[in-house]
This record gives structure tokens, C-alpha cells and sequence, in this order.
């Protein structure tokens, strides 16, 4: 569940939401990315609109935020000038794919599940083949001692899903396994979005998509009863 939003000021960032608001007099759900190619995204929504905005915008001034609301409200293709020229002066905030790539080794198969053929299976059957992050198993650590256990997580800055290895057990079920990569995978799709200053990962939006999940409830259940056996208690 890492994000680029656990790196931003929650004050800049609701005051950004804030003066959208107020500019652009309609409902704005706001997410701040680190895209690298798409800066602004806007699209309609109910009577408002879904914002993604590069996280170089938590910098903008009063007459750059005018331009971006006038953007927004507006049904220019092109954006304004004053805008281009701002996303051109920020340019050095926009991440840039490291000239020789950070080689990162994904572990896809474990003993009994291989990951990347059930990420390639949820991808297909819930999001149409459009999740493009990365999936592999953690390092596997003494689980008697952690306290609590994260079975998954997912990195907005990586785009990883990594995947607890006490998950690769023979008597953990596949819809079990799919459910909990399908969360994750959520992350990805949808994003760290912001309501009234707060960030929130598991919005309502996404309870909403999580549900769609056809075991979930059964998947919620498996995980309740057999968490103690994961831990090896
Ligand atoms: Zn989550």
C-alpha cells in the first residue's frame, strides 16, 4: 500500500483540494500521481469531475491553479499556456526512468502457486488486461516473531505487489490467493486518492470494486479462520 501520497504534506495537499474547490464550483475527487507522461487527467463525473494531477501542482500558484481550473471547467483539448509553461518549468520534478534499469528480480513461482499466471488470470477476468504493475513473492522472513502479519502490499513508487511467501502453502485456496492479489492490484488501478485533506486507500470507491470480487466474503472469512495457521501458532 505505499504511495506516493505517504511522501506528501497532507496540509498542501488539502489546500490544493481546497482551492480547486472553490475555482471550480463542482465536486472534484482529487489524486495526486507520479506520472511520467500524463500530468493532468480529467475526466467527468457525476456532476463533477475526477482530477489526477502530477504531484508538481501541490506547488502551483494562485494564477497557475485559475489556469488549471479554467482547464478543467473548460472543453479545451489544448491546455492553457500558463499551464504548459508551469508542467515545462517543473520538468525536473518529473521522475525519470533510470538510464540503466534498476534490475529487480521478481520471484513469481513458489511452491504451489506461480504468481504471475494468477496475476495474468485477475487481470483478464476483472480489469480487462489494463494492470501493467509488477508482482512477486516478499522475502520470506521468521514469521513466530512478527507481530502482526501483512500478507500483501503494493508500491505505488515500484509498482510492486509483493505477496507474503506464508501465503504458498498446499491448503491455501486459489480464490484465496486471487482475492488478496486482486486487492492489490486495486491499488494500482485506482490510486491514492484524497477527500476533504485525507488520504485514503480503501475508499468507499474501492470497498465498491473489492466487492465485485465474487468469493470475497468467502475469501474475508478464510483469512479470519486461518490467520493463526499462516503465522505457524
Ligand atoms: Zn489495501
Amino acid at each position: 500500500m505505499g504511495s506516493i501520497a505517504r511522501n506528501i504534506d497532507g496540509k498542501v495537499l488539502s489546500d490544493l483540494e481546497e482551492s480547486l474547490l472553490r475555482l471550480v464550483r463542482r465536486p472534484i475527487q482529487l489524486t495526486i500521481t507520479d506520472n511520467v507522461h500524463s500530468m493532468i487527467h480529467i475526466r467527468n463525473s457525476n456532476n463533477g469531475f475526477r482530477v489526477r494531477l502530477h504531484h508538481m501542482f501541490l506547488e502551483a500558484d494562485a494564477a497557475v491553479l485559475r489556469s488549471l481550473a479554467s482547464f478543467i471547467t473548460g472543453r479545451k483539448k489544448r491546455a492553457p499556456s500558463l499551464l504548459r509553461s508551469f508542467v515545462a518549468s517543473h520538468h525536473s520534478k518529473i521522475r525519470k526512468a533510470p538510464a540503466k534499469p534498476r534490475r529487480v528480480v521478481l520471484r513469481h513461482r513458489g511452491r504451489y502457486f506461480n504468481l504471475k499466471e494468477l496475476f495474468d488470470r485477475v487481470n483478464q477476468d476483472y480489469f480487462a488486461n489494463k494492470v501493467d504493475c509488477h508482482i512477486t513473492w516478499g522475502a520470506r522472513r521468521p514469521v513466530r516473531r512478527q507481530k502482526s502479519i501483512k500478507l500483501a502490499s503494493y508500491s505505488e513508487r515500484t509498482k510492486m505487489i509483493r505477496i507474503n511467501p506464508v501465503l504458498d502453502r498446499s491448503y491455501v485456496p486459489l480464490y484465496v490467493l486471487a482475492g488478496i492479489i486482486y486487492h492489490e492490484m486495486l491499488h494500482h488501478y485506482l490510486g491514492i486518492e484524497s477527500r476533504n485533506g485525507r488520504q485514503m486507500a480503501h475508499t468507499k470507491r474501492f470497498r465498491r470494486f473489492e466487492e465485485k470480487f465474487p468469493h470475497y466474503h468467502h475469501m474475508l472469512a478464510w483469512k479470519e479462520k486461518n490467520l493463526h495457521r499462516l503465522l505457524g501458532r
